[in-house]
């Protein structure tokens, strides 16, 4: 299989899930957000669900099995694409490791993490902006957003050096509009 793997990479509020839809399209890829498929095991009341809200509540991580199994089952179950663009996945340097020997038992891999970056500054401001239109629980609360925040630097930021040290690491300034910075993410793909 010759399947392409992009990682979209960024802090909370960078525009992950608002670029993830033209770049699937452009690039017949199939959009993997692993914070959607969270919050509809909980609108659908699974088990599974029910484990997850208090974390997702509270902005931490979900355990990294949980998420790595949701993840392996679409690479395994989705059909008629050129690739994945993976969005909110891996969030910790043991879940890239984990995708690393996912895709390498397929003679696969990650071809290019590409990173949109804000400053934590503008960060509240998008996700005080998202709350209104989305309704999401984790965007309501400040303290939730900040622990969001905390712990996207804590570990999340390592798997710049690990996409970095790989050469497979692209960044693009994730300050401007909409079409702006789909541009931008355009000429790195
Ligand atoms: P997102 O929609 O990507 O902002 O994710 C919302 C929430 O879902 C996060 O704050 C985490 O609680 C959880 N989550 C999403 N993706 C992951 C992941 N890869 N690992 C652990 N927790 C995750």
């Amino acid at each position: 299989m010759n399947r392409k793997f992009f990682i979209l990479f960024g802090p909370p509020g960078a525009g992950k899930g608002t670029q993830a839809g033209a770049l699937a399209e452009r690039f017949n890829l199939c959009h993997i957000s692993t914070g959607e498929l969270l919050r509809s095991e909980i609108a659908a009341g699974t088990a599974l669900g029910a484990k997850a809200k208090a974390l997702i509540d509270n902005g931490n991580l979900v355990p990294d099995e949980m998420v790595e199994a949701m993840i392996e089952a679409k690479f395994q179950s989705v059909d008629g694409v050129d690739g994945f663009l993976l969005d909110g996945f891996p969030r910790t340097v043991s879940q890239a490791e984990a995708l690393d020997a996912m895709l390498s038992k397929n003679g696969e891999s990650v071809t290019a993490c590409l990173s949109i970056m804000i400053p934590d500054s503008l960060v509240h401001e998008r996700i005080a902006h998202r709350a209104l239109l989305e309704g999401r629980a984790d965007d309501a609360r400040d303290e939730v957003v900040s622990n969001r925040i905390q712990t996207y630097h804590a570990k999340t930021e390592p798997l710049i050096a690990y996409y970095k040290s790989a050469g497979l690491y692209r960044e693009v300034n994730g300050v401007g509009t909409i079409d702006q910075v789909r541009e931008r993410i355009f000429q790195q793909i």
